[in-house]
């Protein structure tokens, strides 16, 4: 949810920001950037929701819960700091959404199981 938040504030910026006499998303490197967000928080969404549906019918699937939760936060790693990048200045003010995202971000690594602590869970269960 990190994720598509920072995405849909990103795209809302871009399309209204403008630099250089364009809109931000007049430059293609803001298009590719978004683009690439957007595909990381739709392979991220779907994969989440398919280990919950798997879950939810009783499947027993640690190994998977634990990649989803990995990779969901490094999804929300990345897509939370190229918002950051796209809003410049702004993404370093607070009170600007996205600023707040960034730094309560840090915490989907760490609580719940830390990064390090899922790796050795998916290990253990596959090796
Ligand atoms: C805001 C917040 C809310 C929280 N809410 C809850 C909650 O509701 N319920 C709850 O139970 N806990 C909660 N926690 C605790 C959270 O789950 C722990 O902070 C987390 O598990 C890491 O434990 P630690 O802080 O003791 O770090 P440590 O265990 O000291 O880890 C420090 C670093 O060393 C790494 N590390 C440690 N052991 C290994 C290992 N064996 N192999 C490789 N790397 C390792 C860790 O991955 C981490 O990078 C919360 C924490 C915070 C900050």
């Amino acid at each position: 949810m990190i994720s598509r938040i920072c995405l849909e504030e990103a795209i809302k910026y871009a399309r209204q920001r403008t630099a250089f006499g364009k809109t931000l998303t007049g430059f293609q490197v803001t298009r590719h950037k978004i683009a690439e967000m957007a595909t990381r928080v739709e392979a991220s969404s779907e994969f989440t929701y398919r280990v919950a549906a798997m879950v939810n019918a009783g499947e027993y699937k640690v190994a998977e819960v634990s990649m989803a939760k990995n990779f969901a936060s490094q999804v929300a790693n990345r897509v939370t700091f190229d918002a950051t990048q796209i809003f410049g200045g702004y993404g370093f003010v607070r009170g600007h959404l996205v600023e707040r995202l960034y730094r309560d971000n840090r915490i989907y690594s760490i609580g719940g199981g830390t990064h390090e602590i899922m790796n050795e869970v998916i290990s253990k269960m596959i090796l």
